[in-house]
Order: C-alpha cells, then sequence, then structure tokens
C-alpha cells in the first residue's frame, strides 16, 4: 500500500480503482474534512455532511449550519450511512467530487 501522506489508520482491504488514493494513482493536497456520511454507494460517490457554527453579529450567538460535500469512495473503505468520516481534498474526480473519503473514523 502507498503512503498517502496523511496518518491515518489503514483499510486491511485493497482495491483496483485507479482513484483510490491508497491502490490508485490520486495525490492529495489541500484540506481535510470530517463529517458524516448522508448517503454512499460503495465504489462510487458519498454524500459527507459537515455541521460548523456561524457568527450571528445582530444575536452576537453561533447559529448552527451544514453543508453537504460530494466524495468519492473507493470500494477497500466499507461506511455506511451515518458513519464519522475523513475526507481529504484532491483534483476533481467527477463533475461535483474534489474530494475522497480515506478514513472511517467512528460509526
Ligand atoms: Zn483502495
Amino acid at each position: 500500500m502507498k503512503n498517502i501522506g496523511i496518518d491515518v489508520k489503514p483499510s486491511s482491504k485493497s482495491c483496483e480503482d485507479e482513484l483510490c488514493p491508497f491502490h490508485g494513482s490520486t495525490k492529495l493536497r489541500g484540506r481535510l474534512i470530517r463529517g458524516k456520511i448522508a448517503s454512499a454507494v460503495l465504489g462510487g460517490n458519498a454524500v459527507i455532511e459537515k455541521q460548523y457554527f456561524s457568527y450571528v453579529d445582530k444575536y452576537m450567538r453561533y447559529e448552527k449550519r451544514r453543508s453537504k460535500i460530494h466524495a468519492h469512495l473507493p470500494p477497500c473503505i466499507e461506511v455506511k450511512k451515518g458513519d464519522t468520516v475523513t475526507i481529504a481534498e484532491c483534483r476533481p474526480l467527477t463533475k461535483t467530487a474534489t474530494f475522497v473519503v480515506i478514513e472511517k473514523v467512528g460509526e
């Protein structure tokens, strides 16, 4: 397995996916984001929901916001809806996905 330059616990499975950062040729650079899986197709696309806080001047408080990010899901990483994952930024892999799932953090 290839070293992807990010300290993650490696998946035990292997795959033939050209877009997989571990077994293919995808290079990672840019942001790392942690979020929850909103939907996932194995070997295809995953939608990650990320929560963040935004400051509202008028009320001097934070409001909870969420956004969805599309990411490529390699076949060697097994996740299901509701799991927490780490995604890393890479070149645009499909029309909407510029991130790839690199690690499953928890259920
Ligand atoms: Zn792989």
